[in-house]
C-alpha cells in the first residue's frame, strides 16, 4: 500500500470529476498518489507502467528533474504576472524558443492554459484575420466528424464526437463537417498511413459548391486523430486539404495537441507529413503535462494582417486570458522544450517507431481484434464485431492490464496508447504482451 494519505469515502463528493462516471468512481476508488518517470503509484499498492502519458502529454515521463527545477525555481522567484500590458521576460523566450521549432513562417504564438482554449483562440484569430481583410462574411467552421478539440464552445462546435454535443444544445451556428478518415473496409490492418481515402478531402468542395468559399473562414483537423480511436491520414488526404484550402482563401488549423512535441518522430505532425498549416495549436507535451499551457502558432501573414490594420495604441486582437503566458508555464515549457532538444526524444521516437509498429500489429489475429491503427508512438487497437461488444471488451482489457500494471485507455471499443516518449523496447513489449494476454483471456 502507498503510505500517502487518501480521502476517506465521506469526503469524495465535493468534486466533480470530468468526464467520468462520478458514482461509480467512487464507489470503487482508487488514486493516483505518486508518479515517477514511467510510472504511476496508487493508493491501492498498483504500480503501473503509463501506457497513455498521462493524457497524451508527459512525452519525457513523470518528474523530469529539469523541469520540476525549473518550476520551482520560478515559484520562488515570480509567480504571477499579468501579460495584460505588462510582461516577464520568461514567456518571451519561451515564444522566441517555440517558434524555432515550429514550421517555416510561422513565428507567433499566442499563449492558452489548455488545448481546448487553443481551439477556441485558433478560431477567434482565423474569424479575426478574415475581419482585417474586409472578408467578415467568413465565418462558416468546417470540423470533421469523429474530430475532437475540446469542451469549449468553439472546438466542441468544430468536433464531431455526438456524445460530447447532446447536452448542449445548438452550439456554433454554421458549423460544418467533413467525412471522417476511419475506413476499415478498405485500411484495415494498415500500417502507419492508410492507403485508401485522401478523396474523402474533396468533401471540402462540395461544402463549397453549396455555402460558397466567400463564407468559409477556417477548416479544423487533428492531423492524426487521436481522442476517437487513432484515425491516421490516408496518404495525400492532408495535402489535398491543403491544396483546396489555399486554393479557396479558406484557413487551415491544424490541432496538433497530442501530434505535437514528438508524438509522430518530429517536432509536429506538420513536419511529418511536409503539410503546413496556417495556424497551429499547441498544448499537452508543451509542459510535458507538467503546468497547464496551450497556444496557437500563427504564420507571419495571419499575424500581420491582423495588426496591420489597428490603429496605433489599440488592441490588435481582443483576446486573452488571465493565465496567458503564466510565468510557471512558461518555466515549464522552456524546460521541457530543453529536454527534448538537448536529449533529442523526437529522434528517439522515430527511432522506436518500427518496434512499436511491429508490437502493435503483433497483436492481429487475437480474439476481439478488430483493426489496429498507429503512427509515430500512437496506436489504436479496435476491439470487437461492434461497437457495443468492442466496447464491453475494451473495458475488460483495461481492467485486466490495470490489475497487472499496465495503464491503458479504452476509448469506446478502441484501446487508444500513446507512451513516453521514452520507453524502452523492453516496456514497449510489456505493454503489448500484457494486452495480448488480456484478449486471449476473454
Ligand atoms: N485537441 C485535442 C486533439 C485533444 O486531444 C485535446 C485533449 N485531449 C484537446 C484539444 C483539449 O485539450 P484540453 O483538455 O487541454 O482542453
Amino acid at each position: 500500500m502507498d503510505t500517502l494519505t487518501t480521502p476517506g469515502p465521506n469526503n469524495l463528493d465535493a468534486y466533480w470529476m470530468p468526464f467520468t462516471a462520478n458514482r461509480d468512481f467512487k464507489a470503487n476508488a482508487e488514486f493516483i498518489s505518486r508518479a515517477e518517470g514511467l510510472y504511476y503509484f496508487t493508493s491501492g499498492g498498483h504500480r503501473l507502467l503509463d501506457a497513455i502519458a498521462g493524457l497524451w502529454c508527459v512525452n519525457v515521463g513523470h518528474g523530469h528533474p529539469r523541469i520540476v527545477e525549473a518550476i520551482q525555481k520560478q515559484a520562488a522567484r515570480l509567480d504571477f504576472a499579468s501579460s495584460f500590458g505588462l510582461g516577464h521576460p520568461l514567456v518571451f523566450e519561451y515564444a522566441n524558443r517555440l517558434t524555432s521549432i515550429a514550421p517555416e513562417g510561422m513565428n507567433r504564438v499566442f499563449f492558452t492554459n489548455s488545448g481546448s482554449e487553443a481551439a477556441d483562440t485558433a478560431l477567434k484569430i482565423a474569424l479575426a484575420y478574415h475581419h482585417a481583410r474586409g472578408e467578415g462574411q467568413r465565418q462558416r467552421i468546417v470540423g470533421r466528424q469523429r474530430g475532437y478539440h475540446g469542451v469549449g464552445f468553439g472546438g466542441l462546435s468544430a468536433a464531431g464526437m455526438g456524445p460530447h454535443k447532446k447536452q448542449f444544445g445548438m452550439l456554433l451556428p454554421g458549423t460544418v463537417h467533413l467525412p471522417h478518415t476511419h475506413d476499415p473496409a478498405k485500411n484495415a490492418f494498415s500500417r502507419g498511413q492508410p492507403p485508401h481515402g485522401a478523396g474523402l478531402a474533396d468533401a471540402l468542395e462540395q461544402m463549397i459548391a453549396t455555402y460558397d468559399a466567400s463564407t468559409i473562414a477556417a477548416v479544423i483537423v487533428e492531423p492524426v486523430a487521436g481522442s476517437t480511436g487513432i484515425l491516421v491520414p490516408p496518404v495525400g488526404y492532408l495535402e489535398r486539404l491543403r491544396e483546396l484550402c489555399t486554393r479557396h482563401g479558406i484557413l487551415l488549423i491544424f490541432d496538433e495537441v497530442v501530434t505535437g512535441f514528438g508524438r509522430l518522430g518530429h517536432a509536429f505532425a506538420a513536419d511529418r507529413f511536409s503539410v503546413k498549416p496556417d495556424l497551429l495549436m499547441v498544448a499537452k507535451g508543451m509542459t510535458n503535462g507538467a503546468v497547464p499551457m496551450g497556444g496557437v502558432i500563427a504564420s507571419d501573414r495571419i499575424y500581420d494582417a491582423i495588426t496591420s490594420k489597428a490603429a496605433p495604441g489599440t488592441v490588435e486582437l481582443s483576446h486573452g486570458y488571465t493565465y496567458s503566458g503564466h510565468p510557471l508555464a512558461a518555466a515549464a515549457g522552456l524546460a521541457a522544450l530543453d529536454v527534448y532538444v538537448s536529449e533529442g526524444i523526437f529522434d528517439r521516437a522515430a527511432g522506436l517507431e518500427p518496434h512499436w509498429e511491429q508490437c502493435a500489429h503483433s497483436l492481429k489475429g487475437l480474439p476481439g481484434v478488430a483493426d489496429i491503427r498507429n503512427l509515430g508512438l500512437l496506436a489504436g487497437i479496435e476491439l470487437g464485431e461492434n461497437a457495443a461488444v468492442g466496447k464491453t471488451l475494451a473495458k475488460k482489457v483495461y481492467e485486466f492490464c490495470f490489475e497487472r500494471g499496465v495503464l491503458i485507455r479504452p476509448v469506446a471499443n478502441t484501446i487508444v496508447l500513446s507512451p513516453p516518449l521514452t520507453i524502452g523496447k523492453d516496456e514497449v513489449e510489456t505493454i503489448y504482451a500484457t494486452i495480448a494476454a488480456a484478449l486471449r483471456a476473454n
